[in-house]
């Protein structure tokens, strides 16, 4: 990101972003240093999107991305802002595992280290949320819990229509900054036809079944840990794609958990089953991976729509001058969490130079 640039005035240009996930916000802390007033609208009650949190009475799980790989400098300079929130996981080397949890191949680039943000996924993008003390890095103006449902121009600035019946007004520009087919439907329920619209209909985006586990039993003295001796594996089970001990991550609590990713085939197929029975499913496919067939104390499911890109867009972002609005997110260049943050960047980059 460029270094900040202090609001030079009043008249300083007015910009709405949907979605505080890690697109949105390093938009919007992008356009914060360049100058412009950020205003963050995002649904859900904290931000991070995808790479987001979930508490149990156990400790917490990365539900959504389990960590990320700097591949790009700007990625890296970036983080080096946020250094104390970043840790090495040492799980850079994935087994992967057949049905019977045989291995069947070792995975990783040596020099391409796993990491994650410390004490959860989340606490990267609420670091980036957040003013830098010395005053070098503005922070944004996050509204939560508040969804979006229409966009309309009035009198020459945009107008946000959120879900409680309240609108939000004048705004110079508009950046949606969550999954397409979500702002497919945000453009066609706001009658917005910009030229690019058709594209984002090509991407395809695969659903996720994560699966929570947690077993405290395995805490107790003489024994450190159940199961298996690794701590991450891919695996080509037909129902489970990736298998982590959360546990085994930095600056997270000891108790034993596992998050289980279904496959993208089997989320697609059982998308609409009710949580209870996708738990028993993924469970036993679990016990078939690990070893671990004992109850777990905790149980629960998340469901992602919209998880990982299968199709993107192959572009950094879409832009449309002549109506202000523009759309940015990983689908646009892949499925990582590093390609939501290089499609934000870019984008404001090229709003800030306009
Ligand atoms: C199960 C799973 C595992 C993954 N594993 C990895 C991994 O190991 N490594 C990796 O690099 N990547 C992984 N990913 C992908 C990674 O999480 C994403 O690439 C990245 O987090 C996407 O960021 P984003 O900002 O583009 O979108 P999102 O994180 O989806 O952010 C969009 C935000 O917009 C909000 N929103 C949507 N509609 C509205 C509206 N109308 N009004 C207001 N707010 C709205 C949403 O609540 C959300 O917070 C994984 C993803 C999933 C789901």
């Amino acid at each position: 990101m460029p270094r900040s640039k202090k609001p030079s005035s009043h008249k300083a240009p007015q910009v709405a972003i949907i979605g505080a996930g890690i697109a949105g916000i390093a938009c919007a802390r992008t356009l914060a240093q360049a100058g412009m007033h950020v205003t963050v609208f995002e649904k859900s009650r904290g931000c991070g999107g995808r790479m987001s949190t979930r508490r149990s009475p156990f400790g917490d799980f990365d539900h959504g991305a389990q960590y990320f790989t700097m591949r790009d400098p700007r990625f890296e300079a970036a983080l080096a802002t946020t250094a104390g929130t970043i840790k090495r996981w040492s799980a850079n080397t994935v087994r992967v595992m057949d049905a019977n949890g045989q291995v069947l191949a070792t995975t990783g680039r040596p020099n391409d280290a796993h990491w994650v943000p410390v004490p959860g996924m989340n606490a990267l993008v609420k670091a980036w949320a957040t003013p830098l003390q010395d005053g070098s890095i503005p922070g944004c103006d996050v509204k939560l819990q508040t969804r979006v449902t229409q966009l309309e121009k009035v009198n020459g600035k945009w107008c946000l229509q959120v879900e409680n019946g309240e609108q939000q007004q004048g705004f110079d520009h508009v950046v949606l900054a969550i999954p397409s087919a979500q702002a497919q439907t945000l453009l066609a329920d706001s009658g917005l036809m910009p030229d690019w619209q058709s594209k984002i209909a090509d991407v395809l985006v695969d659903p996720c079944w994560t699966l929570m586990l947690a077993y405290p039993q395995a805490s107790q003295p003489g024994l450190s840990h159940l199961g298996p001796h690794w701590n991450v594996a891919r695996s080509t089970h037909h129902r489970i794609s990736w298998v982590a001990r959360e546990s085994s991550k930095p600056g997270r609590s000891a108790i034993e958990r596992w998050t289980v990713q279904a496959s993208p085939q089997w989320s697609q197929e059982h998308v609409d089953d009710a949580p209870d029975r996708v738990i028993a499913k993924l469970t036993k496919a679990f016990g078939e991976i690990t070893g671990i067939r004992v109850t777990p104390s905790h149980a629960e499911v998340h469901r992602w729509l919209y998880a990982q890109t299968r199709r993107p867009l192959g572009q950094p972002f879409l832009h449309d001058a002549t109506q202000q609005v523009s759309v940015c997110g990983d689908w646009c260049l892949g499925n990582r969490v590093e390609n939501g943050f290089i499609s934000g960047l870019e984008l404001a980059l090229a709003i800030a130079e306009a």
